[in-house]
């Protein structure tokens, strides 16, 4: 049996059309017609590794960086797009509250993100499918969509050139808009994008996710991944990203230590939370606890379940949820009332940052409300432990080819005892449009 659902796709580009256009295009878009002589911005990062051993920072703050990179770059050019009306609504307009309650969960009134698109059927029920040229992907965008390409340095400096030639056969990394944000500062990161990757998790992309947190360097700047059957509508790997100057629920949720890596990585389970998970952190450099949480993700979709990223601190503490909601929708086991509200719970719904897209929800927007959605995504406690065996089989496996070390998973003696993670460290809150409440 295919498993598929009827939903409005997003709208990520404004050149994401039905119809093929092709001929002259005309677009400036990042294919063969229009790349050849184009240039682009070019923000080449320091690849540092270290996770400080006092803190926990990520030891990344370059005093000789040669531009901001979040706050004169990234949103920079991003309200430079928004002043040129790149965007399909106004995104700064919507308006947005903190649900009372114990987690402080946040709703969005967006009535704009899915206005004139007719639902189209979406399969739902493979993680991972194959790029197809014909669908809309990320090369058609138009080059005023894209800010700037992300490479790391090849002399371990950081360079930023305002107008570099894009390198077709080294295919660029890059940070486009989403010309349907749901936040001030709302990104796209678009790994090797002429490569034409599907949307699927590797060691390299994961990293360069990690790299643009940590160098971005802001708590409220967060990055989000979602496969396939768990809300991603463009088969074309990327992730989001956007600043929203207040603690997500999920990052307050308590957490219990369920095991280490050899690598020193700290796995644990969210307790108290709708949505059943698991959030990684630490080990001995930003590599380690890329590639425990990569390989983690590798095996979620080997095993075709479909999953969810929040990437959180600056890249130093990762959320992972394998989610239902999908399949369940599929299978009719969704209940009506939850469907009407056409709330696609994807990364950030389930961290608690609720878009909703009918007035009706956003005024009776409630604590009981969003946790009886959510707990519609989480996957049931009985899965949740087949699938963490599947995990640590994994993350096991590949770390003893890497480091030919066993056993690799210390099971923690520690379990019964809850420990709140840490409340992220504020470093500083811009003068951001989004702190509106
Ligand atoms: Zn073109």
């Amino acid at each position: 049996m295919m498993l598929r659902i009827k939903r409005v796709p997003t709208v990520v580009s404004n050149y994401q059309k039905e119809e093929a256009e092709e001929g002259g295009c005309g677009r400036n878009c990042l294919r063969n017609c229009c790349l050849p002589g184009a240039k682009l911005p070019l923000y080449a990062f320091k690849k540092v590794n270290k996770i400080s051993c006092d803190n926990g920072f990520v030891d990344h703050v370059d005093k000789e960086a040669p531009v901001a990179f979040l706050d004169s770059l990234l949103l920079g050019e991003w309200e430079d797009r928004l002043q040129r009306g790149l965007f399909r609504y106004d995104v700064t307009a919507c308006e947005t509250k903190v649900i009372p309650g114990e987690y402080g969960f946040i709703a969005q009134l967006n009535e704009g993100r899915h206005l004139k698109k007719r639902p189209t059927e979406f399969r739902v029920d493979k993680v991972l499918q194959p790029f197809d040229e014909n669908k809309f992907n990320f090369t058609k965008v138009g080059q005023e969509e894209v800010l700037f390409q992300f490479e790391p340095s090849s002399d371990d400096e950081v360079r930023f050139l305002p107008s570099a030639p894009i390198d077709v056969e080294n295919s660029p990394s890059v940070i486009a808009i989403n010309v349907s944000p749901i936040e001030y500062g709302h990104v796209l990161l678009i790994p090797r994008i002429l490569e034409c990757l599907p949307q699927r998790i590797d060691r390299e992309s994961f990293l360069l996710a990690l790299y643009m947190a940590a160098e971005a360097g802001n708590p409220y700047f967060r990055l989000g991944y979602n496969s396939l059957g768990a809300f991603a509508t463009i088969n074309h790997l990327h992730f989001q990203a956007y600043h929203l100057a207040v603690p997500f629920p999920i990052e307050k949720a308590p957490a219990r230590k369920i095991a280490t890596t050899n690598s020193g990585v700290k796995i644990s389970n969210i307790v108290n939370y709708p949505v059943r998970g698991l959030v990684f952190e630490g080990g001995k450099t930003l590599e380690d606890l890329s590639n425990v949480v990569s390989d983690s993700c590798i095996c979620l979709q080997d095993n075709n379940i479909p999953y969810n990223v929040l990437i959180s601190d600056s890249g130093r503490r990762i959320f992972l949820f394998p989610q239902c909601y999908a399949e369940k929708q599929a299978l009719g086991e969704v209940s009506p009332e939850l469907l009407d509200t056409q709330v696609n719970p994807a990364v950030w719904e389930i961290s608690g940052h609720m878009v909703l897209k009918r007035k009706k929800d956003y005024e009776e927007a409630s604590e009981e409300n969003a946790w009886k959605l959510l707990a519609e995504v989480s996957l049931s406690e009985e899965r949740l432990e087949e699938v963490k065996d599947l995990i640590f089989e994994a993350i096991a496996c590949k770390i003893d080819e890497d480091k030919a070390v066993t056993p690799t998973l210390i099971e923690d003696s520690t379990q019964s005892i809850e420990v709140p993670l840490q409340a992220p460290t504020l470093l500083w809150s811009l003068p951001s449009r989004s702190a509106r409440f």
